[in-house]
């Protein structure tokens, strides 16, 4: 079947799912799932700026219930959704007599999934917690900004499964909304692979001895990202550039020695394509998550003005290194996740998530990360993912696991 770079078959009208264009009058009613984070914050800037085109219809967030109602009150959504139950309960009572109301729980991310109003639902919560509003939005036609990779690479059989039903995605995270945005108009036959774009983190260029010490400070100290605090550990560890492999592999529909991950320190080429005769095409532009955000929104329509200006003659030089993989060993492993597929992927992330807690919370070494992971993914048999339960039961498998491996290292 011809497939299209997400999956989908080809022959699908431009506007599927009646999002409103430029010009017709109606807005374009996004749904933000985890709208008090990193991502969720520089979303509603992207909406501010175009609330000519951008309304909220819905928000949700898991426990910061200050911000949430901040939002509410200047946003207006018809829903707010909150996961943790007491910050739901205080969130619904300062709301009191506004007319937004207030949903808690988990189930209140699947509300704003599917909320009738919204055209475009952004999953920005951070973790595999995105996966069921993920496969709720696509499961009733939505189109999806996905930033929540935890998602796709938790469940990316589930998300394929659920596209090839309906429903949309555009990539919000920068790599694959670079790779997508090279794609367009393009034919995937013609594509020789995609390289991801890596930073380096703030670790780049240190041998893995010098990795045994470092602090939770100096991990969070990102050179040119400003992220969430789990993101931010995933780059440092280069986890982040493992996970994105996995998702490119579920986008793109491309087997994984066709996708390859460079060193880029500069973070101004966001990716490429390399195409069978030897060209490549990139997006590049000063680093600026607004832009990703504001392209998935503004689909298949662009929106200026542009948040950060490039100018070219201003940029240092952009240089390339290969990644060291021997310090860097977290991506081999999601390379070697993916490669085992199935329920392998979930494990490797649900090991990460607790790992990476336990880093931040000083329970773990940095170089132990990789360790959990690597204990946990060798005691793993990786079984096919057929619903959202074997993705679940993997994942506590895994989180039990992790805990344990977290245990007998700082005892
Ligand atoms: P943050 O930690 O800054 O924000 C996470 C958001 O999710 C918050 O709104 C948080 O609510 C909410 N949340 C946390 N846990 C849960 C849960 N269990 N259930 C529901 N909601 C939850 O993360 P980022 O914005 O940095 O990242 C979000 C996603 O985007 C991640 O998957 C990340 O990998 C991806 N991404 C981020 C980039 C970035 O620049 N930040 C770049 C590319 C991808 P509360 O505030 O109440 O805790
Ligand atoms: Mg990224």
């Amino acid at each position: 079947m011809a497939r299209d770079c997400v999956g989908r078959r080809r022959e699908r009208p431009a506007n599927p799912y009646n999002v409103p264009m430029d010009g017709k009058g109606e807005k374009r009613g996004v749904a933000i799932l985890g709208s008090t984070g990193s991502i969720g914050t520089q979303a509603l800037e992207v909406v501010e700026a175009h609330a000519d085109r951008l309304r909220v219809v819905a928000l949700t967030a898991h426990r910061n219930h200050r911000l949430l109602e901040e939002q509410a009150l200047r946003f207006r959504p018809l829903m707010v959704g909150m996961v943790d139950e007491p910050s739901a309960r205080e969130l619904r009572r300062r709301l009191q007599g506004t007319g937004i109301r207030v949903s808690r729980g988990p189930e209140s991310l699947l509300e704003a999934a599917l909320h009738p109003d919204a055209h475009i639902v952004l999953n920005a919560v951070v973790g595999s917690a995105g996966l069921p509003p993920t496969l709720a939005a696509l499961g009733a036609g939505k189109r999806l900004a996905l930033a929540n990779k935890e998602s796709m690479v938790a469940g990316g059989e589930l998300v394929l499964r659920a596209l090839r039903e309906g429903g949309e995605i555009i990539p919000v995270d920068s790599e694959h909304g670079a790779v997508f945005h090279c794609l367009r108009g393009e034919e995937m036959r013609f594509v020789e692979s995609v390289v991801l774009t890596a930073s380096g983190g703030p670790f780049r260029g240190r041998r893995r001895e010098e990795l045994a010490s470092v602090t939770v400070r100096e991990a969070l100290a990102h050179p040119t990202w400003s992220m969430g605090r789990k993101i931010t550990v995933d780059s440092a560890t280069l986890m982040n550039k493992g996970l994105e492999v996995i998702e490119a592999h579920f986008l793109f529909g491309l087997p994984y020695s066709r996708i390859k991950v460079v060193i880029h320190p500069q973070s101004v080429i966001h990716s490429l394509v390399e195409f069978v005769d030897g060209s490549f095409a990139a997006q590049l532009s000063l680093p600026d998550m607004r832009l990703p955000i504001s392209l998935a929104l503004s689909y298949p329509e662009r929106w200026g003005p542009p948040f950060t200006r490039t100018v070219l003659p201003e940029l240092e030089r952009l240089t390339f290194e290969e990644v060291d993989r021997e310090a860097f060993a977290c991506l081999d492993l999601a390379y070697r996740a993916g490669e085992a597929g199935g329920t392998a992927p979930a494990v490797l992330n649900a090991a990460n998530e607790v790992a990476v807690d336990a880093f931040l919370h000083g329970k773990l070494p940095f170089l132990g990360i990789e360790e959990v992971i690597a204990n946990v993914l060798e005691e793993h048999n990786p079984r096919p993912v057929c619903d959202l339960r074997d993705v679940q039961e993997a994942e506590e498998w895994a989180r039990e696991r992790a805990e344990d491996a977290v245990r007998m290292k700082a005892g």
